[in-house]
């Protein structure tokens, strides 16, 4: 008995060890750190997809091929055409899509929002990705708005399409607080979209907490990568910028941020937003205003804004910003199984060992393809377990039982019932690790397997003790 207590002895000397590494490893964990399914999310930002957009927008689709002739100016057919393309494409992203109609001299115009329902309590908070899709060429001599065109590649082609990407990408998970995603009309005759939805959504009493809104994201002639946020002096915008500012470092995206307070622009729809006293901010290229690296885009306004201006690259990385910025906001739900492992501290040869499999879905969301891997030690001979799920010996001492589908909060605990080698020597360590895991994307890993250590004492005598 000496030599077991000894064993057990050295047993908690190791478990004193572990576990307050183990807990410290989980305070690590810490905001910097990259969420798995937030980078899973960033990394499916597509430049190709984004560069399809750009070219569908500034598209004049009345002529063959993919050209840069087409416009979006307020007060021309070709509005109407983006609205539809822009509905269309939150509709195939799984977004409850909502026009916003509203007049301004004589004329319709349509904000196009998409929604992302929150799923749980908080989903009453809301969290807007937003840009305008309306462009102007004014500063081409002679420019007539009924006929020329207004391509609006950068402005604002590039933020609209990161406002659809990110649908797209966003769309496919679920969140505890709602998205909602708006492609702005007549922000170029001054901000009438988002001023109307703004007093509306203030009207309605929505508890909108940050807005994202893009607004020239694809000129970077000089490649520095440096990106303007003009977040305004109010304390809550300022720190929803801090947000997208963070994410950059935490996600490793190249680009260089500039945070404007008092000196920040109001000349776009994130202005509308300050005015109803909701948090919001503007992301836009380097424009140099109120700054030292002069880099603005000279075809700005101009029938000249067209898509081979752009790099993509850098469109890319913003969007992927907002997107990184948007899932840790609004608190991605994932599936969480978890397992434990239960069984004695000691056990005698010859004799049978039982081991309890308690397994869990502690996530949001349900779990598929869920099986369960018990890697039993060498001496030991697998006899039965009261699972009732399809079982195999997938390798030797390999077990593995399929649960399938699991509900969040759902779980069940099995025994399995082993017998003990005769031949094992005493103070053998028997490590059994049982694990567990699922087709589905996890929160957590870190609870997805458990080790349990058993001490094999000599059994010729000591049952006549018993
Ligand atoms: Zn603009």
């Amino acid at each position: 008995m000496a030599r077991n207590r000894k064993r057990i002895f050295w047993l908690a000397v190791l478990l004193s060890l572990l576990l307050p590494s183990a807990w410290l490893g989980i305070s690590r964990a810490d905001e910097a750190s990259p969420s798995p399914i937030v980078q899973q999310m960033v990394e499916a930002v597509s430049e190709p997809a984004l560069a399809d957009h750009i070219l569908h927008l500034q598209d004049d689709p009345h002529q063959p091929g993919l050209d840069a002739e087409g416009s979006r100016h307020s007060f021309s057919p070709g509005l109407a055409l983006a609205a539809e393309y822009i509905g269309q494409h939150f509709a195939t992203a799984g977004l409850t899509v909502e026009l916003d109609p509203f007049v301004r001299q004589g004329t319709v115009m349509t904000n196009v929002v998409g929604t992302l329902a929150g799923v749980g309590p908080g989903d009453d908070l809301i969290y807007i990705l937003c840009a305008h899709y309306d462009s102007i060429a004014n500063r081409t001599p002679g420019w007539d708005p009924a006929t020329d065109p207004a391509p609006g590649a950068d402005d604002n082609g590039s933020g609209t399409a990161a406002v659809l990407e990110a649908a797209r990408v966003l769309g496919q998970h679920h969140f505890a607080h709602t998205l909602r995603f708006i492609a702005f009309a007549g922000e170029e005759q001054g901000l009438w979209g988002s001023a109307h939805y703004a007093q509306e959504a203030r009207r309605a009493g929505d508890d909108i907490r940050g807005v994202i809104n893009l607004d020239m994201i694809g000129w970077d002639s000089d490649g520095d990568r440096v990106i303007e946020l003009h977040v305004g002096t109010d304390p809550a915008s300022e720190a929803l910028a801090n947000r997208f500012t963070t994410a950059l470092s935490t996600y490793e995206l190249d680009l260089v941020p500039q945070t404007f307070t008092t000196d920040a622009i109001g000349l776009s729809d994130h202005a509308s937003f300050w005015a109803q006293g909701y948090p919001a901010f503007l992301g836009i290229e380097d424009t140099e205003f109120g700054g030292p690296t002069a880099d603005f885009n000279p075809y700005y306004h101009t029938v000249g804004d067209t898509f081979d201006k752009l790099d993509m690259a850098f469109v890319t990385a913003f969007t992927r910003a907002a997107v990184a910025t948007l899932a840790e906001l609004a608190e991605p739900l994932t599936t969480d199984v978890a397992i434990a492992l239960g069984g004695p501290a000691m056990v005698r040869v010859g004799t049978i060992l039982t081991y309890t499999l308690t397994y869990s879905n502690v996530g949001a969301l349900i779990a598929s393809g869920v099986v369960i891997t018990d890697d039993l030690p060498l001496g030991l001979s697998y006899q039965a377990d009261d699972s009732g799920l399809p079982h195999v010996e997938w390798a030797p001492q390999v077990h593995r039982w399929e649960v399938g589908e699991l509900s969040p909060g759902d779980g069940d605990s099995f025994v399995v019932t082993t017998t003990v080698g005769v031949d094992l020597a005493p103070g053998t360590l028997l490590t059994n690790t049982a694990e567990i895991g699922t087709a589905s994307l996890e929160g957590r890993v870190d609870n997805n397997s458990s080790t349990l250590m058993t001490v094999v004492f000599w059994g010729l005598y000591l049952p006549l003790i018993n």
